[in-house]
């Protein structure tokens, strides 16, 4: 016979554990299923373990910087021991989240979920019947369909290897790529990134981009826009990567080739229409309220759902939205105002709110500031001249609209303007603030 929930969660990730823990401390029966080691993206195979890395590379690129500035000796990345450290972090985590479920008395399954029917699951050969099901997959590597696609490893193989190989191709311009080649420049490796589309990191403003790319080619990192994978080749012990540039055809020699372009919500195993679950181009229909527009039973949430940025405060959102929804009927719809994402370079880049082109799309009246700062004690301190930013006024109500950061402390700084934003601050509020001197934050009022 089934066992019967009145709360069945897919996915142990942010979205599954916040909504989990917050429907079960009603007193809801609960369980939550993974086919991965308990845990999700973040904290295994994304921002946690690729912050570990990114910290390493810091520390390295700082000392370099220094150099001839009072600081000496031979620093360098050790790949394989800031590995070990990365793995302190991840290889608790499975148990420690099996056990924080058990400890509430949530049920956990191992492996793949399934629909068998609207409020049915199969899991591991196991039924499962459930009165409301939370979507909580996440996402995976979006397939790319290229010859040799099967050469390419994701995030999750990168963020595993114990040692960094010479020549290192990425495939696609977005965040993931860009802090790849970051930290695996500092470690030594040759790092090409191959992007498609004329501009890489698309959803960040083009002129700080712009500022990036300088900074990456400055450190060796061959950027290449308008240049499309269409083959990868196993050659001896490498690869080779064919790809178009303009019209002409090009090759990429390399030891390791890593998929850096983008990912899509993990729907494809969970044989949706078996439910009557409505879904798009791999994409879930679903109303205001995060529910299936076609399965009231059905919510989803995070990188499964993909209503707001694909990020963990993202998907710790909308697990608290499903949960209100599911314990108090459908009254809350997820706000993704103010929301900052960075992209861990060195030095970061950051942004928040409307891009300038967004705002004058909207016809908005805009105050705007825009400069290389090259020149600011904050950048000079940290001998790194890439420093610059770009901030929207709405010029009639004063309210800041969105704010662009590169530079020493932008992924920090960024939290101030999401927090302006989201609650509605004026420039001349933000600008009254007393903030530490000298910091990245008491850079703001001259900003503004
Ligand atoms: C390399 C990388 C770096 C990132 N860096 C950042 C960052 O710095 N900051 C940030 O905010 N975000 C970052 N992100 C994004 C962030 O990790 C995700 O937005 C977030 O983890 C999504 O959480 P989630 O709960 O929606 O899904 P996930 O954490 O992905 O959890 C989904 C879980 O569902 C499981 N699953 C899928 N299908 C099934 C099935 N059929 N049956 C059973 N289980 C299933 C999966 O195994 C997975 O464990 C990064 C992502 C990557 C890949």
């Amino acid at each position: 016979m089934a066992k019967r929930y009145q709360l069945v969660v897919i996915g142990t990730g942010t979205a599954a554990m916040v909504a989990a823990m917050r429907v079960r401390a009603a007193g809801w029966s609960v369980a939550v299923i993974d086919f991965r080691p308990y845990g999700g993206t973040c904290a295994l195979r994304g921002c946690d373990p690729k912050k570990i890395l990114v910290g390493g590379a810091t520390a390295v690129d700082h000392a370099w910087r220094m150099r001839g500035k009072g600081v000496g000796g031979d620093t360098h990345l050790d790949w394989p021991d800031l590995m070990a450290f990365k793995r302190a972090f991840t290889d608790p985590v499975p148990e420690k989240h099996e056990q924080r479920y058990a400890e509430q008395g949530i049920d956990t399954y191992h492996g793949r979920a399934r629909f068998t029917g609207r409020q049915t699951l199969e899991v591991a050969g196991e039924p499962l019947e459930a009165e409301h099901i939370l979507i909580a997959s996440g996402a995976e590597p979006m397939k790319l369909g290229i010859a040799g696609e099967e050469y390419l490893i994701t995030h999750e193989e990168f963020l595993e290897s114990t040692t960094l190989p010479r020549r290192i191709v990425l495939v696609g311009g977005g965040f993931i790529a860009f802090e790849f080649a970051h930290t695996a420049r500092r470690a030594g490796a040759e790092v090409t990134v191959l992007e498609q589309a004329s501009r890489v990191l698309r959803p960040f403003d083009p002129d700080l981009v712009g500022w990036l790319v300088e900074k990456s080619r400055v450190l060796g990192i061959n950027v290449r826009t308008d240049t499309a994978v269409e083959t990868v080749e196993k050659e001896g012990g490498g690869f080779t990567v064919h790809a178009s540039a303009n019209g002409s055809q090009e090759t990429f020699p390399a030891d390791l080739v890593v998929h850096g372009a983008g990912r899509a919500p993990a729907l494809d195993a969970l044989e949706l229409d078996a439910a009557g679950v409505a879904h798009e181009k791999g994409r879930l229909k679903l109303n205001e309220f995060l529910q299936s527009v076609t399965n009231p039973a059905v919510y989803a949430a995070g990188d499964a759902a993909q209503v707001g940025p694909p990020l963990t405060p993202v998907s710790s959102h909308d697990g608290k939205v499903v949960a209100a929804n599911l314990l108090n009927g459908n009254h809350q719809k997820p706000d993704y105002a103010g929301v900052p994402s960075v992209v861990f370079t060195i030095p970061p880049l950051a942004a928040v709110g409307l891009s300038e082109a967004e705002a004058r799309q909207r016809g908005i009246t805009l105050r705007m500031q825009s400069k290389k700062a090259s020149d600011w004690f904050t950048a000079r301190q940290a001998a790194e001249p890439t420093y610059g930013f770009k901030v929207l006024i709405d010029e009639e109500t004063d309210r800041v609209l969105g704010a662009h950061l590169l530079g020493p402390n932008a992924d920090e700084v960024i939290n101030i303007f999401a927090l302006a934003i989201r609650h509605d601050l004026t420039a001349e509020q933000l600008k009254t603030a007393m903030f530490a001197y000298p910091t990245g934050a008491s850079d703001i009022g001259y900003m503004l």
